[in-house]
């Protein structure tokens, strides 16, 4: 799995995740089945994401796992190559 589609998947479900537990905590007012079931869905989705951390967030190049600013990330902090295209870069300014 590319680090980019790991990372795509754990923002996804992590704003779906929450979205479902906002919209939860809307509809528990009314006491509705509603509210079971997107709570249900926020717990899948945190699920899904925690598993596509575990599953996908590491680095392609050094196989080393990347948690911290895992959404903010774009060179590995390890072995500093670019996790998208696998540049090395090191602080020097190459064309
Ligand atoms: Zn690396």
């Amino acid at each position: 799995m590319k680090f980019e589609t790991a990372k795509n998947l754990v923002k996804g479900f992590l704003i779906a995740g929450i979205v479902c537990c906002v919209a939860a905590m809307l509809t528990n007012t009314n006491g509705s089945i509603a509210s079971y079931y997107l709570g249900m869905g926020a717990i899948g989705c945190i699920i899904m994401c925690l598993f596509f951390v575990v599953a996908g967030l590491k680095c392609p190049w050094c196989g080393k796992r990347i948690i911290r600013r895992c959404l903010v990330l774009k060179v590995c902090p390890y072995c500093h190559r670019d996790l998208t295209t696998g540049e090395k870069k090191k602080g020097k300014k190459s064309k």
